[in-house]
């Protein structure tokens, strides 16, 4: 088996490259090639979750399981609060094949995903980025948006405003002028990014104008929540997996509420595949629910072990 750390990612897989492996990933679920596993998620206490993503995709011939969680006390350690570690076997023998890091894939497939959305969903013509949250996972999502629309600006809000600044040397570096704002002024937002650990709605349908695209990419987790329950019912929702959207994605609240229907939410690879239109006017409201599907991080592993072979990289051991 491959062992490839978490050192030599940002060398063998680049954002360009994790948004290909996640569309044709999308796609390959969207034609019933793959399917992704029940996710599991415990709680271990003083606010750390362990869990395990995992599942297979027939077309690429990819079998594997992500195991890792958040660990709030990391921080203070001078580590990141997620820690995954992505591990790959033979779908035909069980054998395993590959270990590698799942800290900078994991950020890299979740950017991803929120701008296949936004490359798919948003209006041509956006102009706005609005962002809230500004952790770990933020700076990615704001570099992968950019890549895909003509932003002239940024306009961000964080519970912790001490967090921002980070965000907006992020925005200098793309050359877009960036703006702390109150919530309230999301409302100017062409798109808006959510990227927060939050338990209860910050953002509330009356901070939304209309034609908006969201991509609501916090929300992982039961009792997550990032935007008022009114604008899943207001949106046109899509998501990476429905199982996953309705039970542990922002959806979860709205379904509870009985606002939405799961039959209502359309999978992202459906328009990909071309079985949905996706956006069908200016001024729809469109919403990615961004749960995390275990297959986006089987895709950008195997394509970090292919350049590790390639290369000569990484650890080969017998096990
Ligand atoms: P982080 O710990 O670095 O940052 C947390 C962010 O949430 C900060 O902006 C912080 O200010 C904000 N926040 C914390 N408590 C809050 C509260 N009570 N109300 C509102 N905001 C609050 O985390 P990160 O690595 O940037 O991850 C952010 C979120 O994205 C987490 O919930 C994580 O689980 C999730 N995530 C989702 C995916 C996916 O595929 N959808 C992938 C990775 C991470």
């Amino acid at each position: 088996m491959r062992i490839v750390p978490e050192a030599l990612i940002a060398g063998l897989v680049s954002p360009e490259d994790a948004f290909a492996a996640v569309e044709a990933t999308f796609a390959a679920m969207s034609r019933g090639e793959a399917y992704n596993f029940p996710v599991v998620r415990e709680a271990l206490g003083e606010g750390r979750q362990y869990g395990f993503k995992s599942g297979l995709d027939r077309s690429s011939g990819q079998l594997g399981v992500k195991a890792g969680g958040y660990f709030p006390g990391n921080a203070a350690k001078g580590i990141i609060n997620h820690q995954s570690t992505v591990f790959l076997f033979d779908p035909e023998t069980g054998r395993p094949v590959a270990m590698v890091g799942g800290g900078l894939l994991t950020a890299l497939r979740t950017a991803a995903a929120s701008a296949i959305s936004i490359d798919r969903l948003a209006r041509r013509d956006a102009k706005v980025l609005g962002m809230i949250g500004a952790g770990h996972q933020a700076g990615f999502q704001l570099r992968a948006a950019a890549r895909v629309r003509g932003f002239e600006r940024v306009i961000a809000w964080n519970l912790h405003p001490d967090m921002l600044p980070v965000l907006g040397k992020i925005a200098a570096d793309l050359g877009l002028p960036f703006e702390a704002v109150p919530l309230e002024r999301m409302v100017e937002a062409d798109v808006i990014v959510t990227i927060t650990s939050s338990p209860a709605a910050s953002l509330m349908a009356a901070h939304v104008a209309p034609g908006t695209h969201l991509a609501c990419m916090g929300t992982d987790t039961k009792g997550k929540q990032e935007v008022e329950p009114a604008l899943l019912a207001r949106a046109s929702v899509f998501t990476d997996e429905v199982a996953q959207s309705v039970s542990i994605g922002e959806a979860q609240h709205a379904v509870a509420a009985g606002l939405l229907d799961a039959s209502a939410i359309t999978p992202l690879g459906d328009v990909l595949t071309g079985k949905h239109p996706g956006r069908r006017s200016a001024a729809e409201i469109t919403l990615f629910d961004g749960t995390g599907v275990g297959l986006q991080d089987l895709a950008v592993a195997a394509m970090a072990v292919q350049r590790a072979v390639e290369r000569g990289q990484g650890v080969t051991v017998e096990v």
